[in-house]
């Protein structure tokens, strides 16, 4: 690995200082994904940015009335550890703790995995699902933006130069709510996903009120399959409808063959995936109504 610089800032405002002094410095959060990419030659960089110090990316806070704000930089087993987190949002325990093992999660945060921008990023699909948003934050002051539009392509996000991820926002859930991610990979775990499914629900009368599904590892970026949620809203909730949304979601999916799987495959995970995790979801909603 080449030499470079590091810096630790402990505000905000001196990290985006030096990110506007040095363009082609680079974040370092849990540095699980940096690390391996720099020490392969994927990403060069002259100056490391170490963003754990900074408050603002390490804040997670849950309120009942607003939700979460889940920092850039806070490390999985944080998230699992906080019984109000996983009370309130257990489908965001479950994805903090498949990510890698133990030791991964001790570093790795949700707002790496999202910069990343991996394809098969498990928590992205999620994010999507649950209605996440990011802010972001740069020399020229913040701005807000919707998970889904975040990643652009493979490793690529919407930030711009002189940009940083401060933290994401995760509404309330609402009464009737319920969420779930679940993947397929060959081994138990430490994998990447062949193909994974991100649903979130709200029920109400034994209808669907509203839903909202996203896959990884199917298409360039996570791929938000919105026709699929809307299909569901004002449908019974019942196997025919949830049958009707996988089918959707199977559809949407544009998977290459590669040496995880084949498109079919991929294309037939999607559907069983989405209809397993809206099982999920359903049930979960219906403990909560
Ligand atoms: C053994 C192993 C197992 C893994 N298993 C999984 C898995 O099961 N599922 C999965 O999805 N991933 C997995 N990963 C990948 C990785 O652990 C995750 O993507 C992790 O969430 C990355 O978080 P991090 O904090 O380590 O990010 P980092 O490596 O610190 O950062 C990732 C990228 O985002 C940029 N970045 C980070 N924070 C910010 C910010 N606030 N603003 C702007 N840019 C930023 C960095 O510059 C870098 O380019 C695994 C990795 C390893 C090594």
């Amino acid at each position: 690995m080449k030499w470079f610089d590091y810096a630790a800032p402990k505000t905000l405002s001196e990290a985006l200082a030096l990110l506007a002094a040095h363009p082609g410095a680079r974040m370092l959060a849990g540095g699980t994904d940096l690390l391996v990419q720099m020490r392969a030659g994927r990403k060069p960089a002259d100056l490391i940015i170490d963003i754990k110090n900074i408050a603002e990316l390490n804040e997670l806070r849950y309120e009942r009335a607003s939700g979460l704000t889940l920092g850039a930089a806070v490390a999985c087993y944080r998230i699992y550890g906080d019984a109000a987190v996983s009370r309130a949002y257990p489908s965001l325990h479950q994805v903090a703790s498949l990510i890698g093992g133990t030791q991964i999660q001790g570093r790795a945060s949700i707002g790496g995995n999202l910069c990343n921008a991996a394809p098969s990023a498990d928590s992205i699909p999620l994010l999507i699902a649950l209605g996440a948003t990011c802010r972001i934050a740069g020399a020229g002051g913040e701005r807000v933006a919707r998970v889904e539009e975040f990643c652009t392509a493979p490793g690529k996000n919407i930030l711009a130069a002189g940009e940083l991820l401060v933290s994401m926002h995760v509404p309330a859930p609402r009464p009737g709510s319920g969420a779930s991610y679940l993947r397929f990979i060959p081994r138990n775990e430490m994998d990447i996903a062949v193909a994974g499914a991100g649903v979130a629900v709200e029920l109400e009368n034994g209808k669907f009120r509203s839903a909202r599904i996203a896959l990884s590892s199917v298409a360039p970026t996570p791929l938000f399959v919105r026709e699929a949620g809307d299909w569901l809203t004002g449908k019974p909730v019942n196997g025919e409808s949830i049958a009707g949304a996988a089918e959707i979601a199977k559809a949407a999916a544009k998977p290459i063959t590669d040496m995880r799987g084949t498109k079919e495959y991929r294309r037939h995970l999607c559907s069983v995936l989405t209809r397993r995790a809206l099982e999920t979801a359903v049930r979960r909603a219906q403990e909560v109504q």
